[in-house]
């Protein structure tokens, strides 16, 4: 079997419905993993997708703005679908605000999905992984803003930042116990997140300009990352944020 395989895996993919989520969810199926595409939004789109290319997925419906509606969709898939080898968080918003003008709602409701949450659900699937004596994955998907500090998105930055940070504190503790735990971060990407950007024409062709690759990514181009980090050839690859994302760090 190709060491890029993830045959026999099962995925547990947060915000799987619409933009990187979604193409993380196809690609790992591609790759042979049965993708649980976890979500609020309907994962009709996801499923279809992953169907109509071979691959095979469940849906399940969850709120994961709290921990507790976060680690119940877990503990739900696993008791739905069995053992879960590889986590992927994705689920994630953006508020942006004059840090002057920035409210304690947004910092909030920023740290909670896109820090706690990702940190309580890695701790149940290590929980779940070390108790059955297997090893596993964990992919964060980080940011630019956690290597940059960006301007009026300071929750952002921070939860960004974290993730980065909490990406080598846990492949410290997991690692040797054949968890590895990785980010990925990617640049700037069409999807949802970044709507507002691109439709500001000023904002659109200052971050252009200073991509090297030349055009905005797709939500495929953050997925192969992902998936090379879930597949065994990634398996000495452990605590590290990988930047996907034009060549605009390397400027
Ligand atoms: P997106 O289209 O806005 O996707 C965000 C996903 O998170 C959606 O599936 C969304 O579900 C889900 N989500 C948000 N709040 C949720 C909640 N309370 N419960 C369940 N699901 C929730 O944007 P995206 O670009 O694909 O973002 C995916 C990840 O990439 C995020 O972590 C984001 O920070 C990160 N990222 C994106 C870029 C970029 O340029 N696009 C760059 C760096 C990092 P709904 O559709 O139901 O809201």
């Amino acid at each position: 079997m190709s060491r890029f395989s993830l045959e026999g895996t099962r995925s547990f993919v947060t915000g799987a419905n619409t933009g990187i989520g979604q193409a993380i969810a196809v690609d790992l199926a591609q790759q042979g993993s049965h993708v649980i595409a976890v979500g609020r939004s309907s994962m009709d789109d996801t499923l279809t997708a992953i169907r109509a290319s071979g691959g095979t997925a469940d849906a399940l419906m969850a709120d994961l703005g709290t921990v507790a509606q976060a680690t119940a969709a877990f503990d739900a898939a696993l008791a739905q679908f069995g053992p879960i080898d590889i986590l992927v968080n994705n689920a994630g918003i953006i508020r942006r605000a004059d840090s002057l003008d920035f409210s304690e709602e947004d910092w909030d409701a920023v740290m909670d999905i896109n820090l706690k949450v990702v940190f309580f659900l890695s701790q149940a699937f290590a929980r779940a992984r070390i108790a059955a004596g297997q090893g596993g994955s964990i992919i964060n998907i980080a940011s630019l803003l956690s290597f940059q500090g960006g301007i009026r998105i300071p929750s952002y930055t921070a939860a960004k930042s974290g993730v980065a940070g909490l990406t080598k504190t846990l492949s410290n503790e997991w690692s040797s116990q054949g968890i590895t735990v990785n980010a990925v971060a990617p640049g700037y990407v069409v999807s949802n997140n970044t709507e507002a950007l691109r439709a500001d024409p000023e904002r659109n062709a200052a971050i252009l300009e200073r991509i090297p690759v030349g055009r905005w990514g797709q939500p495929e181009d953050i997925a192969g990352a992902v998936t090379f980090l879930a597949s065994p050839a990634a398996r000495f690859v452990t605590g590290v944020t990988l930047p996907v994302d034009g060549g605009w760090l390397g400027r």
